[in-house]
């Protein structure tokens, strides 16, 4: 399932609720389709206008196909009217925090940026330090070069 609430739990400026945020995830955790691992996930994703936004994997007998609960949190952020994602909660089958697969931290980059907060184990952390030297659209028109910390040899004189 994915989906989000019409009643957010927070507006932008607010400190995040990250035990809602938390038991929203385990929530739809239950909600997994996970037949051939039975290694459910569930991902809540607190979006910029305080909208919530949800997800599940979904496996498939093609066990290559399946889904991560982060590629439905991420559909439902756009089919629900977009925005960007502040902060997010993905958990295991037991409710613990999980950390998104590398794949998945790059969704959560396009759509959080680098200052999006991620619960891990070890605590609140930001995207820039889960994935560093992230590519994103910089990197497809060039302006990545752009960055002044960048390298010389990029562009030599
Ligand atoms: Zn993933």
């Amino acid at each position: 399932m994915a989906g989000s609430f019409g009643l957010g739990i927070s507006t932008a400026d607010d400190p995040v609720d990250w035990d809602a945020l938390t038991r929203y995830a385990t929530e739809v955790m239950q909600r997994a389709y996970a037949p051939y691992s039975q290694y459910k996930v569930g991902v809540a994703g607190l979006v910029d206008d305080g909208r919530v936004v949800l997800g599940c994997n979904v496996e498939n007998a093609a066990y290559g196909v399946a889904l991560c609960a982060e590629c439905g949190m991420v559909s439902a952020l756009h089919a629900t009217g977009g925005g960007r994602l502040r902060a997010v909660a993905c958990v295991d089958g037991q409710g613990r925090p999980l950390m998104p697969c590398g794949r998945c931290r790059q969704l959560l980059w396009e759509n959080g940026g680098p200052t999006m907060q991620l619960l891990t184990a070890r605590g609140v952390v930001t995207m820039d330090q889960v994935l560093p030297d992230a590519f994103d659209s910089s990197d497809l028109d060039g302006t990545h070069l752009d960055d002044p910390s960048a390298s010389d040899q990029e562009n030599p004189a």
